[in-house]
């Protein structure tokens, strides 16, 4: 059965620095992603505290905070069948030490916390990242 779904994608600061934006973009079109939406900008601390607010808890959730919001980020809704799964295997492991090669983590992750891209976990995570960012 069809299951065309969108997911939120971010370039985040650090391959945005490396002009890294437009080898990732080809990345999701050569793997078959549609690119319906795009924009470049920078977010402020309280915005990513916000975008990240299911982290709240975890000790990593200041420094991530304060991370997204360091830099421009490129935010993108990709659309495919699947795509939130199949963007979360393109992207790869959190930690770029533990993806696996042909992932863009693998390629371009820095660290667990550099670590290129981000992409929507769930459905439901999805429809609110989606609307966090593109709700004109
Ligand atoms: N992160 C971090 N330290 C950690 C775990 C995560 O800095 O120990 C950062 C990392 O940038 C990650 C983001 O927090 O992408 C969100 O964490 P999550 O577990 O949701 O990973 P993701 O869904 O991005 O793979
Ligand atoms: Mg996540």
């Amino acid at each position: 059965m069809s299951n065309l779904e969108k997911t939120l994608s971010i370039i985040k600061p650090d391959a945005v620095e490396r002009n890294l934006t437009e080898q990732i973009k080809s990345i999701f079109l050569s793997n078959g992603f549609k690119i319906l939406n795009e924009k470049k900008l920078q977010i402020s601390k309280n915005e990513a505290e916000q975008f990240y607010l299911v982290h709240q808890s975890k000790p990593f959730y200041n420094d991530l905070c304060s991370y997204l919001s360091s830099g421009p980020i490129v935010v993108m809704i990709l659309e495919k069948e699947n795509a939130i799964k199949h963007n979360r295997d393109l992207m790869g492991a959190t930690n770029p030490k533990d993806a696996k090669l042909g992932t863009i983590r693998k390629q371009f992750g820095l660290s667990i916390d550099k670590n290129s891209v981000h992409g929507s976990d769930s459905l439901e995570n999805a429809t609110l990242e989606i609307e966090f960012f593109f709700k004109d």
